[in-house]
């Protein structure tokens, strides 16, 4: 094992809003293959900060479902409701650097003020900046925003090691965003940031339909001072009309209580197949032992 494979650190980062299906297995299981592939660590937190979208018993059933499938994970399970202290300190940390600001706007204020805007900035649905540089008289403080520089403009490039190379200017596709929010809960943007951080990540491996959070989620690094993870977005499952599978879009619940063989043909082999891993076991072991170095050969680049 060389020092850089002995640091890597991953991890799995499930929000608790119903069980694992086939879309967020593929998501842990490439996180714990690319983990394991490097002899790293592999951490799990449980993403619980949207109190409104947490499903009573969901993480435990995640992480049964987890342990069902051989991802053991390292270290303790962490939950991001126990970590408030951290987010508070990091929101002291940015409004410091006076790059946060409280506003006043509701989702109907800012849908109307789009009327105004034209070309990219319209089309995105950003926030206009009305109450950057103060609330204007009448209103009460709602959410935190950060401000995202305007001239010139904040591009953030990053190196994706499935996508390739992907950039974002957060000014004209983004504009000014939420950190907490206006019921009061962590904005997730800034919580994951924070735990990043916090438990040393040099790895993300997770679903495509973040990829375009992830631009966001380097300037707060950048802002905070903390190192840029790499970063590894596998294509989302999608449902045969197009929708990313969730249990929304009509995706199987993971059966906890199926026998091992089953969940191996109907769930692991299955989730394999769409990472691209041609992988044949009749059992767990057997599925683990041939995945792991399957996934050194599909070559995502270090
Ligand atoms: N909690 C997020 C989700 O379940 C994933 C966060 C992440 O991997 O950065 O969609």
């Amino acid at each position: 094992m060389t020092d850089s494979a002995s640091s890597y650190v991953g991890r799995f980062a499930p929000s608790p809003t119903g069980p694992l299906h086939l879309g967020s297995l593929v998501a842990a299981m490439a996180s714990y293959l690319d983990a394991r592939a490097h002899g790293g660590q592999w951490l799990v937190r449980i993403e619980d900060v949207d109190g409104d979208r947490n499903v009573v018993g969901a993480d435990h059933h995640i992480l049964a479902s987890l342990q069902r499938c051989g991802m053991q994970w390292d270290g303790e399970v962490t939950w991001q409701s126990q970590r408030t202290a951290l987010y508070e300190a990091a929101l002291r940390q940015l409004e410091a650097a006076g790059a946060v600001y409280p506003c006043g706007c509701s989702r109907k204020e800012i849908a109307d003020s789009q009327l105004s805007l034209s070309g990219k900035q319209a089309q995105a649905n950003i926030y206009p900046g009305t109450c950057r540089h103060g609330l204007a008289a009448g209103k009460t403080a709602r959410a935190l925003r950060l401000k995202v520089p305007q001239s010139p403009h904040c591009v953030i490039g990053f190196q994706d090691r499935w996508a390739g190379y992907v950039s974002q200017d957060l000014t004209d596709e983004v504009g000014d965003f939420v950190i907490k929010r206006a019921d009061g809960f962590w904005a997730y943007q800034l919580a994951v940031v924070v735990d990043d951080g916090a438990q040393h990540i040099t790895d993300i491996v997770r679903g495509a339909d973040l990829l375009d959070s992830t631009p966001r989620q380097i300037y707060l690094q950048q802002l905070l001072g903390l190192p840029q993870p790499r970063y590894l977005h596998v294509p989302v499952v999608v449902n045969e009309v197009g929708e990313k599978l969730s249990k929304q879009t009509g995706a199987q619940a993971f059966d906890t209580g199926a026998a091992p063989e089953q969940l191996l043909r109907e769930a692991m082999l299955p989730a394999a197949r769409y990472l691209g891993l041609d992988v044949r076991a009749d059992s767990l072991d057997a599925f683990w032992r041939a995945a792991v170095p399957a996934w050194r050969q599909l070559r995502h680049p270090a």
